[in-house]
């Protein structure tokens, strides 16, 4: 029997869940700020399924493969988390989604699945190296977070499938990260540009740099041209260029700032994420 448009579930397991998305498509609900604001009725038109009853699915824990954020983990648990310091930039951008109230129901999951070109959370999780783990009756696969996230408003989920957790490998957790946002005001905005680093180095030389940036182009990106030009030497942002960022840049005009205005915003952030104290990256 087909579910109604009225048909609300909220299961408390995972395994209810995926019976539920084996037989038939649901729109999935977690926090509900970006599905609420996308309908304009009061009520989501179902048939919705509400995942905000799993319990295993929110809470973050660290072991020798690295961290893993379960999928309705909020932007506050991840605000106050105790994390080391390459999640800096994570922290940064949790704390800067929104004001309180989105961040006590926003959730990480939810900001890849929704795949806005300004979502807060991929630059940071682009930086960690972060893999996206689906699951479904048929199993689990992982996936980095730029194969998930193949466009705007697009991801590579299948309509069977849920996202169960946010995977940092152990390597990606070394070194410092920050986060820098540029928008019309300091809260409740969304991004202009936004860029995050993380940064390791070894006896004041960089040994590794992640880059990315987000909302210059239909998905956020990491700079592997702008990450060799920092290696090897210590920090200098002034060795980031222009022509490092502009492989990587298509912006859109848009009533927030034109295309131009984020070229020039990208390199100016890009290169202020970098440099931060550098004692605040000694390990
Ligand atoms: C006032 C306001 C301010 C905001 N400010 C910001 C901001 O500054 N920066 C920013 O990046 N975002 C912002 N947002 C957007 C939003 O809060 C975030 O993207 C948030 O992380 C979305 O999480 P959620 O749990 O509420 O997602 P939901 O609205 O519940 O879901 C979003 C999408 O993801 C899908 N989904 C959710 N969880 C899963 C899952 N586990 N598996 C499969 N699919 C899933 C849903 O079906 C839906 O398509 C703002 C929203 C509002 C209303």
């Amino acid at each position: 029997m087909q579910n109604s448009k009225d048909t609300y579930i909220r299961p408390a397991t995972l395994e209810e869940a995926l019976q539920h998305l084996e037989k038939e498509p649901f729109s999935v609900a977690a926090g509900c700020t970006d599905l609420l604001p996308a309908t304009e009725r009061k009520v989501l038109p179902g048939p919705v399924l509400d995942i905000s009853a799993i319990a295993s699915l929110r809470g973050i824990t660290a072991g020798p493969d690295g961290v893993t954020i379960g999928a309705t983990t909020t932007w506050s648990d991840l605000r106050t988390a105790d994390l080391p310091p390459a999640f800096n930039g994570l922290r940064q951008a949790a704390a800067e989604v929104g004001a309180l109230q989105i961040q006590n129901r926003g959730t990480i999951a939810g900001n890849l699945c929704n795949a806005s070109p300004a979502a807060d959370g991929v630059p940071p999780l682009l930086t960690l190296d972060a893999e996206v783990e689906l699951a479904s009756k048929a199993g689990t696969r992982r996936l980095p977070i730029g194969d998930f996230i193949v466009g705007p408003r697009q991801t590579a989920r299948l309509t069977d499938e849920l996202v169960t957790a946010i995977h940092i490998p152990a390597r990606a957790t070394n070194g410092t990260g920050n986060f820098l946002k540029l928008g019309a005001r300091k809260y409740l905005v969304i991004s202009i540009a936004m860029a995050a680093a993380r940064i390791e180095l070894t006896d004041g030389i960089v040994t590794d740099a992640a880059l990315a940036l987000g909302a210059c182009g239909p998905v956020a990106t990491r700079l592997p041209e702008a990450e060799a030009a920092l290696t090897g030497a210590p920090v200098d942002p002034s060795r980031i260029t222009d022509d490092h960022l502009a492989p990587h840049l298509s912006p859109i005009d848009d009533m927030r700032a034109d295309a131009d205005y984020r070229r020039a915003a990208a390199l100016e952030l890009i290169r202020r994420t970098v440099d931060q104290p550098v004692e605040s990256r000694a390990a």
